[in-house]
This record gives C-alpha cells, structure tokens and sequence, in this order.
C-alpha cells in the first residue's frame, strides 16, 4: 500500500548522513515518532482529555558537539541548512522550519537552563513522518531534539519537562497556539498502548489498545489537503472555546459536563454553543472509549469513533470534503470506526479495520477521491509504536 516513501530512514542512516555532511561521526542518534490521535480533538488545549498513541514514524537526530557556541542543522526533508548561535537564541531570528529546533534550545533556557559555558552542535535530522499530515511531524522534530540535548548535554530533565519544552518551543518560537497532546504521544507512547493524557491533571497514563489480538489495523489516509495551524482556523477555535468559557463563567471548557449543555444553549450565540457542545462531548467520548477498550476491546469503540467525527463536521466544523468522504467510504466498506483525525482543515483520517483489509478500504477510497476529482491520497497501516529514545 505504500506507494510513495522511496528511501525509508533509519538511526544508521542518519548517522551517515551526519558523517557525510560533517566528515566525523554523530555522539549518538535518537528518535521520537510523529502520533495519531484515537479520540479527543481540540479538548488538549481546554485541559481535557486525549487518547493518542505513538506510531513507527519517527523523526531521527544524529547529534554531534562542536567547540565554539554555533548550532547548526541539516535536514533531509530541506533543502538549506540552518544555523543559531547560543549567544543569541531569539524567536525573531528563527527562520522556517528551523524554529522547531532552534526553539526547543530556546525553551529550554525559558524553562531555566542555563545556557552559560555551553558548547554548540551539529545536527542531522531525517524522517518519515509527512510533513503537516495531521500525523504531528512538528512534535516528532521538537521531541527528538528535546530528548537527544537532555542527553547530549547532561540535563537530567524528566520527560514531563521535556513535553511543556517542547510545548513552549512550539507555541512561543513557531507561534502555534497549540496544546501539548502531541508532545505527550510522542515522548510517552509504548508499542500496543495508547496514551490517556489528562491535560488538567497532567497524567499520561498507558492503555493496551488490543489491535492485534482483536485482528484489527488502523489505517490512515492522508488527504494530502494541507493545514496552518500558525494562521488557520485553530486559532479561531481556540478562540471560541476561550469566549465560551468566559460567558459560562468557568476557567476551562473542562469545568463543564454535559448536564451544563442547556444553560450553554441559553447562555452562548449558536457558533459558540457547537462549539463548547463539541469540547464537552468529545471529553466525554475519550473517557468512555478508553474505558470501553479496556472492557470490551477495540470493536466496541466504533461507535465512538464516528459520533466524534460527525461533532467535528458539524458543530466544531474542522473537516473538509476530503476528510468526510474518506471517513464514509471507510464506513461503507465495512470499517468499525473512522473520523478525522488531528487539528482539522485538512491532513488525514483513520480508519479502524479487520485486519486484511486495511488495501481493499484504501484502494475504495482512492477510487472515492478520483471520482470526486480529489487529489490522490495516501494510504497506509500504522501500529501503536515506542515513544522517544535513544538508538545509537
Ligand atoms: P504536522 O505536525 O501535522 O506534521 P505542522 O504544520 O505542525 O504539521 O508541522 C510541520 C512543519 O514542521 C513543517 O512544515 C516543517 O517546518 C517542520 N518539520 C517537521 N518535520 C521536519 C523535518 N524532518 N525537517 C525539517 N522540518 C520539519
Ligand atoms: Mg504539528
């Protein structure tokens, strides 16, 4: 089914691409992996609930010490290198793409390490995550240049400080406004688990997800319709949910359950009320679904699946024509469960089917978006994978 990744990376590769690109070797390569979100969208960034997990796509840092304060990084999915200077780390100065790795040094000073009498680095990045896919390539970058300086300077930080670091860099260098579900996934994921973040009590709690034992597979389909979350709509929801809580008098949208949904209908303007009803419900979904797959294994979350897909479509409205026709067409070939999955606008859906038949419900959904004069998807299989670690 994979049909357009032409050189997969590895820790090995990267250390050779650092080789190649510096003329010596790495100190050592680690990795963290880009995440799918099972339930819970938008709630992460109103102290909710979220229930991702980790995937086999990573993002790889071959990371090696230089003598003077300069930091420099290539990254094959780039075409220009980048450099900063310890001497001088501010967002203003960060260009593209390098903010999510020069920003997590920044974080980290913000976050109280001392940068004084420190050397510089040399980095490599390589990935497999897709870029802006929903699939949260940006955490995958942050989390792997997090973990690989924790080590490679001898921080000592604990992975909980590690995921608002990587938070802070993300909102504060690249400037999207963003939650830190994705951090979380990413530096606390295990293979065959999910990850139940409760955003208000800051726990990350490990939950078996049963995919395999219960014969099944998660597909994604990338619509390949691209988001922004630094100017898009996120920023505007984000917005909405903070209007709503103010007029219903709470701190956070999390201080609302469902028995508040009639006084919100009273309170707020109609946007505002889908809106809140969203946030509100789809806590209510991620607490069922992981008590659900824990009882009755993942057949039974199907259901949950699609009522959250259908909340987002039609009172958070992020889908898109794209995303609603590759989560019918999953439906209609027999899929247990399918919704939209990330911040919205775009990027990908998942799917939850028998395994065996994740090719035959791509190939229905290609033939879907051809027929509507979508542009071609890409489809593949993902497996709740490791969190962030050292390989080499
Ligand atoms: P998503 O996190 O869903 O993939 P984002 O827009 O949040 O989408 O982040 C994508 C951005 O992160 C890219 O446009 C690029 O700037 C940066 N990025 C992610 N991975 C890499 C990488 N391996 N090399 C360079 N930049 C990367
Ligand atoms: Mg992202």
């Amino acid at each position: 089914m994979e049909r357009t990744v032409i050189d997969i990376p590895s820790a090995e590769s990267t250390a050779d691409d650092f080789e190649d690109r510096y003329g010596r070797r790495p100190d050592g390569v680690w990795s963290a992996p880009g995440r799918v979100n099972l339930i819970g969208e938008h709630t992460d960034y109103n102290d909710g609930l979220v229930f991702p997990f980790a995937i086999e796509r990573r993002t790889w840092a071959a990371v090696g010490h230089r003598e003077d304060r300069l930091l420099t990084v290539h990254s094959g999915a780039m075409p220009e290198p980048a450099q900063a200077s310890l001497d001088a780390l501010s967002p203003d100065g960060f260009d593209g793409w390098s903010a999510y790795v020069f920003g997590v040094v920044w974080a980290m000073e913000q976050r109280g390490v001392s940068l004084e009498g420190r050397t510089g680095f040399d980095l490599m990045l390589a990935s497999d995550v897709p870029l802006g896919a929903g699939l949260s390539s940006s955490a995958a970058i942050e989390c792997a240049v997090a973990i690989a300086l924790n080590d490679e300077w001898e921080l000592g930080l604990t992975r909980r400080e590690l995921i608002y670091i990587c938070q802070l860099a993300e909102n504060g260098a690249v400037g999207a406004p963003t939650g830190n579900m994705d951090q979380t996934a990413s530096l606390m994921g295990e293979p065959g688990h999910g990850v139940l973040i409760d955003v208000r009590a800051e726990t990350a709690d490990p939950v078996p997800l049963h995919f395999a034992d219960e014969e099944l597979e998660l597909l994604v389909i990338d619509t390949r319709v691209h988001h922004e979350h630094a100017t898009g709509g996120y920023g505007a929801r984000r917005k909405s949910c903070e209007d709503g809580a103010a007029a219903m008098g709470v701190d956070s949208l999390r201080d609302l359950g469902e028995a508040d949904l009639p006084r919100a209908l009273e309170t707020l303007d109609d946007e505002t009320y889908r809106r809140v009803k969203h946030v509100i419900t789809e806590n209510a979904r991620v607490a069922r679904t992981a008590e659900v797959v824990q009882q009755d294994g993942p057949r039974a979350i199907g259901d949950l699946l699609v009522q959250s897909h259908a909340s987002m479509r039609d009172d958070f409205e992020i889908s898109c024509p794209e995303l609603d026709l590759a989560v019918e067409t999953a439906l209609t070939q027999g899929a247990v469960g399918a919704r939209m999955t990330g911040g919205g606008f775009g990027g990908a859906a998942i799917a939850l089917v028998d395994a065996g038949r994740a090719e035959e419900v791509g190939a229905a959904v290609e033939a879907a978006f051809a027929e509507s004069g979508f542009t071609a998807p890409i489809v593949f299989v993902v497996n709740p994978a490791a969190g962030a670690h050292r390989d080499l």
